[in-house]
């Protein structure tokens, strides 16, 4: 009985059929995809993307040298120098991220105890020549003064989750 079903099928290319009608199906049905980069898919406050060094609302930087997120880093992609300055308060002289290292895990962000170093929302970056994956103090801090309006609004959105 099941050969002669088989059979039947076959002849009447049921399995074709089948198929078309999920596409037929599916082709009235709005469409899922979107046109990037015109159109974006909503983002999480809480999404890790590129890093940033903050700074106080009275220009000092937040970042005190414990170098707790270097120690936590699982990826060894951070590279903190120190040295003790002029007001006697500890600095960096160096703080690099290698983003070929890192992981976007956020331990960084979590171990900080200043709220110094965080990921910010921004995914759309690219690098052009060898080297770029580097990101300095410099480069951290600039991006740290571009966005602070949004990281802090972000910070203050997740805290009410948390
Ligand atoms: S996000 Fe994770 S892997 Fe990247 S620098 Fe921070 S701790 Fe390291
Ligand atoms: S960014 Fe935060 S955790 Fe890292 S060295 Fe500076 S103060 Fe410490």
């Amino acid at each position: 009985m099941d050969r002669v079903q088989s059979f039947i099928k076959s002849i009447v290319l049921w399995e074709l059929w089948k198929g078309l009608s999920v596409t037929l199906r599916n082709f009235f049905r709005p469409a899922i995809t979107i046109i990037y980069p015109e159109e974006k898919t909503p983002q999480s406050v809480r999404f890790r993307g590129l890093h940033a060094l903050r700074r106080y609302p009275n220009g000092e930087e937040r970042c005190i040298a414990c170098k707790l997120c270097e120690a936590v880093c699982p990826a060894l992609a951070i590279t903190i120098e120190s040295d003790v300055g002029e007001d006697g308060t500890r600095r960096t002289t160096r703080f690099d991220i290698d983003l070929f290292k890192c992981v976007y895990c956020g331990f960084c962000e979590e171990a900080c105890p200043v709220d110094a170093i965080v990921e910010t929302r921004i995914h759309e970056y690219h690098m052009e020549s060898a080297g770029e994956n580097i990101m300095t103090k410099d480069k951290l801090l600039a991006i740290g003064d571009k966005f602070e309006a949004m990281i802090s609004a972000d910070k203050a959105a997740d805290a009410q989750y948390k």
